[in-house]
């Protein structure tokens, strides 16, 4: 089965990377709903936050770390965090990632992901 983000994890499709180790990798969103939107997103295919088992806690806490090092490295003085889970929670790519939204002048209305 063909998977987008495994693809660019694997360096088989193009991404403006931002960080990647060896557990994740952070790229710049292709249509962004923000001024800052980086997805950071785990190099092990797990499709949704449905299917994070107890092992894969660790590497959550990872995600979340990353992210806030990528909006610390961008003076975002705020930032939203989301993870979108199945298809009516707006999820299309079903390979887990975090959306990091952020560089508003203030507070946004909405934001719709
Ligand atoms: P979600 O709705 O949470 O599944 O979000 C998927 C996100 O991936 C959307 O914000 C898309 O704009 C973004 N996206 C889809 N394909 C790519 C790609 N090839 N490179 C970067 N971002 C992508
Ligand atoms: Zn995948």
């Amino acid at each position: 089965m063909s998977c987008v983000f495994c693809d660019i994890a694997n360096g088989r499709a193009p991404a403006a990377v931002e960080y990647e180790d060896d557990r994740v990798v952070a790229f710049n969103d292709i249509n962004p709903a923000a001024p800052v939107h980086i997805l950071i997103v785990p190099k092990k295919h797990i499709p949704t936050i449905a299917d994070v088992s107890e092992e894969d806690e660790p590497l959550i806490g990872h995600l979340i770390r990353i992210a806030r090092k990528l909006a610390s490295e961008r003076r975002l003085e705020g930032y939203k965090l989301i993870f979108n889970s199945g298809e009516k929670g707006g999820q299309i790519i079903f390979h887990l990632h975090l959306h990091l939204l952020g560089g508003w002048d203030r507070k946004p209305s909405t934001v719709s992901i």
